[in-house]
């Protein structure tokens, strides 16, 4: 870990209830076919460490289906021509285009290329009990004030306070290793099902995530590829020392 420790500044925007994805613009692409096999696509990059993941775009096409169901995704069937297979349509069609948005397609049209409406976690009808944008344009960076931006905080944090029961359980044995492992399936009514604990990854994205699992002393501690960030309560203690 030593080579990868960082100490400084850390963007903050993340810290709050339902975490980055309040204040992101959220754009919700998929990974395309091959991104699952890179490490075999291009061979040995130098400097680089590509590896393959354990499981292809059709295996993970159903999750990506259901989440973008939980969430409300607006995006447009067919028209990315590079779009990787899809099991369901987008939730909602989307929104009405900005002007700017319009100039830019109308110029990549002309110069050859193929403009689309990007899938966007963003609802553009009422949806999820949730209001469609009002075009406001306060999006990256910033929280939604009319919850129509599918953050954790109004999508999934939202249905767990509503229905008392939305919750993955992760029990550890003494060593701190994943012992038991459940999860909340479906919306409402939500049922919680065994999973086996052989198949639970842990993802750390960026920012939080991999600070609170370096910090932890539990399971997914004892991975040893994350970096270390300090964060502003250590670094204020130990300037006072
Ligand atoms: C401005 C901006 C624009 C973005 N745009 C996009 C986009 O268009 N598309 C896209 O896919 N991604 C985008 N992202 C990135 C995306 O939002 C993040 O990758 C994603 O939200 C990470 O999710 P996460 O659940 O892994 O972690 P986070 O959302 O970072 O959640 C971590 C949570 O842990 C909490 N926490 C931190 N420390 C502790 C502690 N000690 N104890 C308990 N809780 C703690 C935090 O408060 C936070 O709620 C954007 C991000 C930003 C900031
Ligand atoms: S209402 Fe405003 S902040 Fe919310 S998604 Fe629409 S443009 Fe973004």
């Amino acid at each position: 870990m030593g080579d990868r420790t960082f100490v400084g500044d850390v963007n903050g925007l993340p810290k709050t209830v339902g975490g980055g994805a309040v204040h992101a613009d959220m754009k919700y692409p998929r990974f395309q076919d091959w991104d699952f096999h890179l490490a075999s696509e291009l061979g040995d990059v130098p400097d680089a460490n590509f590896a393959d993941w354990p499981l292809t775009y059709d295996e993970l096409e159903p999750f990506y289906s259901e989440v973008e169901q939980l969430v409300g995704v607006q995006g447009l069937d067919g028209a990315d021509p590079f779009q990787p297979k899809r099991s369901r349509p987008y939730p909602m069609p989307p929104g009405v285009p900005m002007y700017v948005s319009l100039l830019a397609a109308d110029g990549a049209q002309k110069a050859g290329y193929h403009a689309f409406p990007y899938p966007t976690a963003i609802n553009s009808r009422p949806y999820g009990g949730r209001p469609p944008c009002v075009d406001c344009g306060f999006c990256s960076g910033y929280g939604c004030p009319n919850n129509s931006k599918g953050s954790p905080a109004v999508t999934f944090l939202r249905d767990a306070l509503l229905t008392h029961l939305r919750k993955d359980t992760y029990k550890l044995d003494a060593q701190g290793k994943l012992d038991t492992a459940s999860i909340a399936e479906g919306a409402r009514p939500v049922v919680e099902k065994a999973v086996n604990k052989d198949n639970v990854i842990g993802v750390a994205v960026s920012m939080d995530p991999p600070k609170i699992n370096a910090a932890s002393s539990a399971m997914f501690a004892r991975l040893g590829c994350i970096g270390v960030v300090e964060d502003d309560d250590k670094k204020a203690a130990k300037k006072k020392k």
